[in-house]
């Protein structure tokens, strides 16, 4: 079966790319996937964005069928084309800061010194995301090759308050414009 766009009949089912629930009546995504348990298909549901930015190519192939009842369609493909185009941004899973020194870099394998600014990271394996860990704000050009990861990053962070997604936007402005100090004629 194709994926569906479809409103929410309860505010039971959370979505699969961020965690939420998806209220009732709500538009929401369907991706038809083999069953990796058993005989048949599964359908994962998402918020379409969330799908958009975590599933780009089924969201990308549904699109193609034009359905009329969704919303801002082009955001969503701008969003898919975007994640598509990078094969690791589709793991982005949100910004937050260190609580602990503990974790290492997946990109440098240095730690993450507590409070810095760290990207959590997913990987999508039969139908579940799995904590993949973590990279630094400061090794996204190297880890995401150079994608604009600023979008996904805020829409997988709701819980940061206004001060902290600004400081964010700023973070991400801040390194991209200038080289390190260190590399300066
Ligand atoms: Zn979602
Ligand atoms: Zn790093």
């Amino acid at each position: 079966m194709p994926h569906v766009f479809e409103p929410a009949p309860t505010g039971r089912a959370k979505c699969r790319g961020c965690g939420r629930p998806i209220e009732k009546g709500e538009l929401r995504f369907g991706e038809r996937i083999p069953n990796p348990f058993a005989e048949g298909e599964t359908t994962l549901w998402f918020h379409p964005l969330c799908a958009a930015y975590k599933r780009p190519e089924s969201m990308i192939e549904t699109l193609a069928q034009a359905p009329k009842d969704v919303p801002d369609p082009e955001a969503l493909e701008r969003a898919a084309r975007g994640a598509s185009a990078h094969r690791r941004l589709p793991r982005i899973s949100g910004a937050e800061r260190a609580p602990t020194s503990q974790a290492k870099c997946r990109h440098c394998h240095e730690p993450i010194a507590r409070g810095a600014w760290r990207i959590r990271l997913v990987f999508y394996e039969e139908g579940r995301f799995n904590p993949g860990g973590f990279v630094h704000l400061a090794c996204r050009a190297a880890y995401f090759e150079g994608a604009d990861v600023l979008a996904p990053l805020l829409h997988f962070s709701p819980d940061l308050s206004g001060e902290e997604r600004a400081e964010l936007v700023r973070a991400c402005g801040e390194a991209a414009d200038s080289p390190p100090p260190s590399k300066k004629p």
